[in-house]
């Protein structure tokens, strides 16, 4: 039997609670269609980090390379500075196993309240394919007044980014400059890992969320060099160029109808939370952050320390995340029958039995019960 090496953080909060459901989902799926998960598990998050002040070890990374991906629940606690442990595990993690696509599905299903209503039989399916490495999030920049110097550094797997920005002000006022960057191998991989999930979707086209009219040195090469991928290796795809600004204004009059949508960084970052907002809210949204070593599945929503041990939570998103995991490993399958099992859940269920997110008082547990119930 196939077995997977799955490197485990349940975290914080609501972490390891909406976790157990996936696990309960998971354990059924994998004896079904004749596979099994080995859990590697590690205690980083804020608990870990208060009782030891440690974030992560090398050893730890090192026994995570082996495994064939990660699942994390969710890290983070009002006792922790905001901040530390989202650059010290989530942004660390991400940039060692040089995750560099963040996939953020937004999928609206059944009976689950949407802020804009959608026409009988409609849905929003699209998925958008977010940069993760490059353009403003590289952190380099500084401040300064009159005349300073920034120095700008990053390091990247990609490559290491050193210079030196001299300002010269003609007058004495205070500053500040961040810089984004954008390299044609950063571009090419997103393009190629958008492109191919296109084609796995049966799709015609993808979208490009741009902004090279206002923003032309890196979102202008930004274009031109997607659309030479485009052109050069996939020649049965149209790419249409999107302004963020327009596609903000399209998502909020019409959310459905898109399909592959590959943005840089930050405008990955904000469309993604504008269409996990459209599509159902946090308890339904779920991510991976993929790369060409360790890839890591997660639900987008944080540890709800408001929330947490109340039974409240709603572990939709995790489930998904675990189904997308699944997808990563080669589990199609088992995938699909995850999602089609959520699906029917929602479908079929009477108010009392959705989630408390949706207005039911279905609990965390029993939400995962009932997906359970319907895996064909
Ligand atoms: P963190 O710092 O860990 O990211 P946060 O303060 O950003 O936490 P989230 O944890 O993302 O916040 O939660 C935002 C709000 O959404 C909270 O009120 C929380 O209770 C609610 N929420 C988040 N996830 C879920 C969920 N799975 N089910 C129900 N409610 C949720
Ligand atoms: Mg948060």
């Amino acid at each position: 039997m196939k077995q997977y090496n799955i490197a485990y953080l349940p975290g914080d909060g609501i972490g390891p609670e909406v976790s157990a459901e996936a696990h309960k989902v998971l354990a059924k799926v994998s004896s079904d269609y004749g596979f099994s998960l080995k859990w590697v598990e590690f205690p980083y998050g804020a608990t870990h980090y208060l009782k030891t002040g440690e974030l992560l070890s090398q050893s730890a990374l090192t026994e995570m390379a082996d495994c064939s991906a990660m699942m994390l629940g969710a890290v983070g606690d009002p006792k922790v500075k905001p901040g530390v442990l989202e650059q010290g595990i989530l942004l660390a993690l991400r940039f060692h196993f040089d995750q560099y696509i963040n996939l953020r599905p937004a999928v609206s299903f059944p009976n689950v309240p949407l802020p804009i209503a959608l026409p009988k039989g409609e849905q929003i399916n699209c998925v958008v394919v977010r940069e993760n490495t490059e353009d403003f999030y590289m952190g380099i920049g500084g401040r300064g007044r009159k005349n300073f110097q920034v120095p700008l550094h990053a390091k990247r797997a990609l490559y290491d980014f050193n210079a030196t920005l001299d300002v010269k002000l003609d007058q004495d006022i205070e500053m500040a400059i961040q810089l984004g960057a954008i390299s044609r191998p950063g571009i090419e991989r997103v393009t190629r890992f958008g492109c191919e999930l296109a084609k796995k979707r049966g799709e015609k086209n993808v979208a490009l969320v741009s902004k090279s009219n206002a923003v032309p040195h890196i979102y202008g090469f930004l274009d031109e060099v997607t659309k030479e991928v485009v052109a050069k290796e996939y020649p049965d795809l149209t790419l249409s160029v999107v302004n963020v600004d327009a596609l903000c204004y399209h998502l909020a009059r019409k959310p459905q109808g898109w399909g592959v949508m590959i943005c840089p960084n930050l405008f990955g970052d904000i469309v993604s939370d504008l269409l996990a907002g459209l599509a159902g809210g946090l308890g339904v949204a779920a991510a991976g952050n993929i790369g060409d070593g360790l890839s890591m599945f997660e639900p987008i929503h944080g540890s709800a320390p408001d929330i947490a041990g109340t039974g409240k939570a709603n572990p939709i998103a995790a489930i998904l995340s675990a189904a997308m995991m699944l997808q990563h490993v080669g589990e199609d399958k088992a995938a699909a029958v995850i999602e089609d099992a959520v699906k029917a859940y929602l479908a079929d269920a009477k108010l009392p039995q959705m989630p408390i997110e949706f207005g039911g008082s279905a609990s965390c547990s029993n939400v995962g019960d009932m997906v359970l119930a319907r895996i064909k």
